[in-house]
C-alpha cells in the first residue's frame, strides 16, 4: 500500500522523501508519495524520482490495488526494494491543477445554486477544464452570468479546506445534488472533503488551492450540449 502523503491537506508540498518497495523497468511503488495519481477527473501530477545510482521522469502516475505506481523511463539501475528516493513533483503543473480543480468546484456550485444542475462529469487538464451539468440548458446572457458569479466568489477569496471526516457526517452536509455520494462504495469511510468557507462543501480527493484568491480569474471559452439534458461548459483560467 502506498500511502496518499498530499491527503487530506498537504497538497502544496511537492518534494518529499520516501522509500522503494517494488520496482521494474517501467515503474516505481513506493511507501508513500505526494505524486497525485490520475482519478476523479484530475490527470497524475507529473516530475523526477531520483536515488543514488538511478532516475526516472515520471510522466504517468495509477492506482492499483492500493498501490500507486510512478511511471517513466529508469535511467540507470532499477533501485531494489529498501532504496530511499527523493521525490520531486513539478510544482507548475501541480499549481495549474490545484488551481484548475478548486475552479471546478466553484462553477459546480454556482450552477448549483442558480440553476438546480448537478455536476455530472469533469475533466480538468492544466490548461483547459470542462464540466457536464445536467440537467442544464444554457444561453449566453447564463454562461455570463455563471462566469460572473464564479468569479465573485473567486474574488471573496475564501478559504479552502480540506479535512477527512465520518461518512454519516459527510452525507448530512453535502447538498443534495452537489455530489454523487451513490457512486461512492459504503466502505469509503471517512471521507475526504474539500470545504470552501461559506460556500461549498464537496467530497473529492483531488488536489486544492488553500484560498479561492489563488485561483485567479476564471473565463468560460466554450459551450456544447451533451445529450437532451446534459451541457457541456469549458473554462480557462488567467495565468
Ligand atoms: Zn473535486
Amino acid at each position: 500500500m502506498t500511502e496518499l502523503l498530499y491527503l487530506p491537506d498537504d497538497d502544496g508540498r511537492t518534494e518529499f522523501t520516501a522509500t522503494v518497495t517494488a520496482a521494474t523497468a517501467e515503474y516505481l511503488v513506493l511507501d508513500g508519495t505526494y505524486f497525485y495519481p490520475e482519478g476523479g477527473g484530475q490527470p497524475p501530477d507529473h516530475g523526477t524520482l531520483s536515488w543514488d545510482g538511478g532516475r526516472v521522469q515520471v510522466t504517468d502516475v495509477r492506482k492499483n490495488h492500493g498501490d500507486v505506481r510512478h511511471y517513466g523511463e529508469v535511467d540507470g539501475d532499477v533501485p531494489e526494494p529498501g532504496t530511499a528516493v527523493e521525490g520531486a513533483v513539478d510544482p507548475d503543473r501541480r499549481e495549474q491543477l490545484r488551481r484548475m480543480h478548486t475552479a471546478q468546484h466553484v462553477v459546480s456550485r454556482v450552477v448549483l445554486d442558480e440553476y438546480g444542475a448537478t455536476t455530472a462529469g469533469n475533466q480538468i487538464h492544466p490548461d483547459r477544464s470542462r464540466i457536464d451539468f445536467e440537467p442544464a440548458s444554457f444561453d449566453a446572457a447564463d454562461l455570463e452570468r455563471i462566469e460572473r458569479l464564479s468569479n465573485e466568489a473567486i474574488e471573496r477569496d475564501h478559504r479552502v479546506q480540506k479535512a477527512t471526516r465520518p461518512r454519516d457526517e459527510v452525507e448530512v452536509e453535502v447538498d443534495e445534488g452537489r455530489a454523487l455520494l451513490d457512486l461512492i462504495p459504503d466502505s469509503v469511510d471517512p471521507l475526504r472533503v474539500v470545504e470552501v468557507e461559506a460556500f461549498d462543501l464537496c467530497p473529492c480527493g483531488g488536489t486544492h488551492v488553500d484560498r479561492l484568491g489563488e485561483v485567479g480569474r476564471l473565463e468560460i471559452v466554450d459551450r456544447t450540449s451533451k445529450g437532451a439534458d446534459v451541457e457541456r461548459i469549458e473554462f480557462v483560467l488567467e495565468p
